[in-house]
């Protein structure tokens, strides 16, 4: 199996499996219990969240463990628009988020939220300055990826960050969990930044929220005293604790990884490109992870399963988001729907060989020619 879908799923790293094996065996208490062996726990949770904080420039009581990068989304943005609903309820975002989010404002314009989503433009970023436009004195929040998804595009977050230091009545909400490991993060200027571990070597059904101490945010579950007021439920000291070792090994290595993954696609892009029915839709200053392409007039999911059937694992949108609909993203750089249709994604690791490559780019050229007429 040659396997390119390392946005949706990273493998766990050897060595993160192992942290999470040891806390689980050395830590057998809930953290959140009275007697000692509950402070032993809570101690670590402790020291779990002092590493995550020191590798993101927040501070160790603005670390909130969640369930994923999902979660992560739908309690910081969910959250600050309730606990802010009485200066105002207008909300701006991108038509390029995870379904996590997006999802969250859909349910929020449901209850009466107003949501402005900004212009993509033809490079796949948004414009800072059209988000000054969009403010009101009722605007409560701006949440956006720093890296989307389905392109890659890396969003312009520090400048929007120092727009907003002008609004205090506004949060800035940021979804990293493309970026964590492909290009440098940090949490200053922000109010609230999710992501999930298990995209850079971490493991499923862990994440983290990171939010600004003071920053009224309202609960998204209720009862269950934990560690934190914001997130309820008895903490997962085995998968925070990885959780924090799967950042350190991304930030740590993320030169080197990325030298690798940089290698692989241009290689990829060069040869991609030389075929007349392939349109790149990935802006060319993306990460090189994510390389998004259309095979004219041959939809995603066709080239997809083609792929498939031949032993290679590639994305059509985001993993999660199986509506059949043309993908926002590409069609945000693209106008044009049909090539939306046709889109789909690969994405690179630093643990992709030479050889997965040789051997995707020869079954690729078989699929073309069978579906390409
Ligand atoms: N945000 C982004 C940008 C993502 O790519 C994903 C997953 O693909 C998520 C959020 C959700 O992550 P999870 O499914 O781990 O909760």
């Amino acid at each position: 199996m040659i396997y390119l879908d390392y946005a949706a799923h990273a493998p766990a790293d050897p060595a993160v499996l192992e942290r999470f094996c040891d806390m689980e065996r050395r830590f057998t208490a809930n953290p959140n219990s009275g007697h000692a062996a509950g402070r032993a726990a809570r101690e670590q949770m402790a020291c779990t969240a002092e590493q995550i904080a020191s590798l993101t420039g927040a501070a160790p009581s603005e670390v909130i463990f969640t369930s994923g990068a999902t979660e992560a989304n739908n309690l910081a943005i969910k959250g600050i628009a309730q606990a802010s609903r009485h200066i105002g309820r207008h909300i701006i975002s991108t038509p390029l988020e995870h379904s996590s989010v997006s999802g969250s404002l859909t349910a929020l314009q449901e209850r009466g939220w107003e949501i402005d989503l900004l212009s993509i433009s033809r490079d796949g970023t948004v414009a800072p300055e059209e988000v000054h436009e969009l403010l009101r004195p009722d605007t409560v929040l701006v949440a956006l990826c720093a890296v989307d998804s389905e392109l890659g595009t890396v969003q312009p977050v520090r400048e929007i960050a120092e727009l907003l230091a002008g609004y205090p009545n506004c949060r800035l909400h940021v979804d990293a969990t493309q970026a964590i490991g492909r290009i440098p993060v940090n949490f200053s200027g922000i109010d609230t930044m999710s992501f999930a571990p298990h995209k850079f070597g971490g493991l499923c059904g862990s994440g983290v929220l990171l939010k600004r101490s003071r920053m009224p945010l309202e609960p998204q579950m209720n009862g269950g005293a934990s560690t934190t007021l914001y997130r309820s439920g008895t903490p997962a000291l085995g998968l925070a604790a990885s959780a924090a070792l799967a950042l350190q090994l991304a930030c740590e290595q993320r030169e080197n990884r990325c030298a690798i993954v940089r290698r692989h696609s241009e290689r990829l892009l060069r040869a991609l490109s030389a075929y007349p029915a392939v349109h790149i839709n990935s802006p060319e200053h993306a990460v090189p992870h994510i390389l998004n392409l259309s095979v004219k007039n041959v939809k995603g999911t066709v080239f997809q399963r083609a792929l498939s059937e031949k032993g290679v694992c590639v994305s059509v949108k985001s993993a999660c988001s199986a509506d059949g609909l043309p993908s926002r993203a590409v069609f945000a750089v693209s106008r044009d729907r049909r090539n939306a249709l046709s889109s789909w994604r690969i994405s690179l690791s630093h643990l992709t060989t030479d050889e997965e490559i040789d051997a995707f780019l020869a079954i690729f050229d078989e699929c073309y020619h069978e579906l390409v007429k």
